[in-house]
């Protein structure tokens, strides 16, 4: 079973904590792929903790559909659900729209300038095709832009309910160029820069539509990793 380890246990994190956090990361950047099974005692051993910490971090991620236990049979990393995924470009989009009209209106000097030494990080990734540091980069700089009108703790809160919709994102960087999502953030701060919020919704709605316009060709790549809508 692929795992990751990307980050050591913090000082004051419980056991828990810290397999809840190690599992979600490695579900959502798609380590751990949709239907793969889960071994409770392989995640025991990279983590060095004991199993009910680790199973306790599984049923709370059960909660939030990311993983699927059917007691005394399996436990596996829930498919990809198109129903979630839609719900999920909804929510960002709804919210997304309305911090960036704030944004339009008046953003400070200063953090315009980090939105700009974050595209230029972006860049750099894009071109070094670092497919995980540009994802981390990407949802960076949403988080940013959230922070730029005061809603920081809303992207964090929209995040946690999100995460069918994040893995797509993840699972359809693996196939499309970045260079498009670079140039898509380019647009919406040039707009926003010059305080033009049509133009800048545009391209922001385009921009989280790309998940869902290109699902039919992620399907076709991925069959096994969706769920059928009919079985729902
Ligand atoms: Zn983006």
């Amino acid at each position: 079973m692929p795992f990751t380890i990307y980050d050591e246990r913090l000082q004051d994190e419980t056991a828990k904590q810290y397999a809840y956090r190690t599992l979600r990361r490695n579900i959502l950047l798609l380590d751990m792929l949709p239907g793969e099974a889960v071994v409770e005692k392989d995640i025991c051993a990279r983590l060095k903790v004991s199993r009910t910490p680790v199973r306790e971090a599984l049923l709370e991620l059960s909660r939030e559909r990311l993983i699927d236990i059917v007691p005394q049979r399996s436990t596996q990393v829930t498919l990809l659900d198109e129903q979630l995924v839609e719900q999920g470009r909804f929510l960002r989009e709804h919210i997304e729209l309305a911090v960036l009209e704030l944004a339009c209106k008046g953003i400070s000097i200063k953090a315009l300038e980090s939105l700009k030494a974050n595209l230029a990080e972006q860049e750099k990734l894009a071109a070094a095709q670092d497919i995980i540091g540009f994802f981390m980069k990407d949802s960076e700089f949403h988080r940013q832009l959230f922070t730029a009108v005061d809603k920081d703790t809303v992207y964090d809160a929209i995040s946690l309910y999100i995460p069918h919709f994040t893995r797509e994102r993840m699972l359809r960087l693996q196939m499309f160029d970045a260079i498009e999502l670079l140039h898509d953030h380019k647009h919406i701060i040039e707009n926003m820069e010059n305080h033009d919020f049509k133009t800048a919704r545009l391209y922001m709605k385009r921009h989280l539509d790309r998940v869902i316009c290109d699902q039919k060709i992620l399907k076709e790549a991925y069959p096994t990793y969706f769920s059928s809508s009919r079985e729902r």
